[in-house]
C-alpha cells in the first residue's frame, strides 16, 4: 500500500507526498467523517515517517521499518484508539502511558509515531496533551484523528497541520467497492451501493457485506409494490411493523423507498432507463406500472412528499406510530 495505491482524495495525497520529503511538522490531525479511510491515511503517513528510504509516494516497502510496520510489530508506531473495552481514552492512560512513553527514545527507526484518535477524548482532558504536542520530544510525531473538528480543542488546532478530507465521488467509490469485492456482486449492485454510500466509502463496504441490508432492499421493495392491494389491516399491522422493528436504521429504509419511488416516477415519465439507480429492478418496476396503469407522476410525486413528512417527522421525534400510518395511508390512497 502507498498513497499511489489509493483510490481518490488526490489532493491531500499529494499535500501528504510533499509532507514526506520536507522537514516534519511534528502533529498532524486527519478530520473526516467515520468510514471515509482517516485510518487507512494515518497508517500510511505514518508508514512513510518510521521509513528508511520513503518517497513521495509513501513508504519503501522492503525496509526492516516497513517489513515490522506491515506486521503490524512496529515498536516506534503506538495507537491510542479507545482504553481497552472502552469507548473513550482515559486520563489515566494519558498520564501514566501515552505521555512517559513520548520521553523514551525510539528502537528502530529514527522517529516514533503516535496515532491517537483524539475524538475519543474528552474535551477537558485533551489539555494534558498540549504540552507534549507544543513541544515534542525530539524525533516524535503525532498523528491526530477526529470525525469532526469540533471534538477538539482550538488550542490543539492551533498546533497541528490539518488535513481535511473531501467527499468521495460514486466512481471513485464504485472503484473502492469492487477492489474489496470479496463476494463477486455483479456491476449493477455495486454501483447501486456506490451511490447509496453519499461519498463515504465506508458506509458503502459496510452495506455490501450487510446481509440484512441487502434483505431489508428487497422487503422494502416488496412492500411497495404491494401497497394497490394491501387491506386497512395489512398496511397497520404488518407494514408499520416493518418500519416499527427497524427504527434505529429508519433513515437508510426511507432513503430506499425515496430510490424506489424515483426511479418509479423515471420510468413512468420515460422509457429511457438513464438515471435510474435500482437497475436490477427495473422489468419488475415496468410490470407494477402496467399493472396499476391509474397511477400517475403526480400520484407519485405525494407519495415521495408522503416519505419526506415521514423521515421530517422522525427527526422531529413526533410520534412514530401515528407518523409511520400517515405515511402508508396517504401512499395507499396515491397508489389506488
Ligand atoms: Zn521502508
Amino acid at each position: 500500500m502507498s498513497f499511489g495505491d489509493i483510490i481518490g482524495q488526490e489532493e491531500l495525497c499529494e499535500r501528504l507526498g510533499t509532507t514526506i520529503g520536507q522537514t516534519v511538522a511534528q502533529s498532524f490531525l486527519f478530520t473526516a467523517p467515520a468510514g471515509m479511510g482517516k485510518h487507512l491515511f494515518a497508517d500510511e503517513l505514518a508508514r512513510s515517517l518510521v521509513c528508511s528510504n520513503p518517497t513521495k509516494s509513501g513508504g519503501c516497502g522492503k525496509c526492516d521499518n516497513c517489513v515490522y510496520f506491515k506486521a503490524g510489530t512496529h515498536p516506534d508506531v503506538r495507537r491510542y484508539e479507545t482504553d481497552k473495552g472502552k469507548k473513550s481514552i482515559s486520563v489515566a492512560t494519558i498520564r501514566e502511558d501515552l505521555i512517559p512513553d513520548t520521553a523514551m527514545a525510539s528502537q528502530i527507526a529514527d522517529r516514533k509515531v503516535y496515532i491517537i484518535n483524539i475524538g475519543n477524548i474528552e474535551l477537558k482532558y485533551q489539555n494534558l496533551l498540549l504540552k507534549v504536542l507544543e513541544e515534542p520530544p525530539r524525533g516524535v510525531v503525532f498523528i491526530l484523528l477526529c470525525t469532526d473538528a469540533s471534538l477538539v480543542l482550538p488550542t490543539i488546532m492551533s498546533r497541528v497541520v490539518e488535513f481535511k478530507m473531501r467527499p468521495y465521488t460514486e466512481e471513485e467509490i464504485f472503484k473502492i467497492l469492487s477492489k474489496h469485492n470479496e463476494a463477486d456482486l455483479p456491476e449493477d449492485k455495486l454501483r447501486f451501493f456506490s451511490s447509496f454510500s453519499a461519498g463515504i466509502p465506508g458506509k458503502g463496504l459496510t452495506l455490501m457485506g450487510d446481509e440484512d441490508f441487502i434483505s431489508e432492499r428487497e422487503e422494502v421493495f416488496e412492500l411497495l409494490l404491494k401497497i394497490p392491494k394491501r387491506d386497512y389491516a395489512g398496511l397497520m399491522y404488518e407494514d408499520f411493523e416493518f418500519f416499527s422493528s427497524r427504527q434505529d436504521r429508519i433513515s437508510d429504509i426511507l432513503l430506499l423507498m425515496m430510490w424506489f419511488l424515483g426511479d418509479l416516477s423515471s420510468l413512468l415519465a420515460s422509457m429511457d432507463t438513464k438515471g435510474i439507480r435500482n437497475t436490477d429492478k427495473v422489468d419488475r418496476m415496468r410490470a407494477f406500472l402496467s399493472e396499476n396503469k391509474g397511477i400517475t407522476l403526480k400520484n407519485m410525486y405525494n407519495a415521495s412528499e408522503a416519505v419526506t413528512a415521514f423521515n421530517r417527522d422522525v427527526k422531529a421525534r413526533v410520534n412514530f406510530e401515528a407518523a409511520c400510518c400517515t405515511m402508508l395511508l396517504k401512499m395507499k390512497k396515491e397508489f389506488t
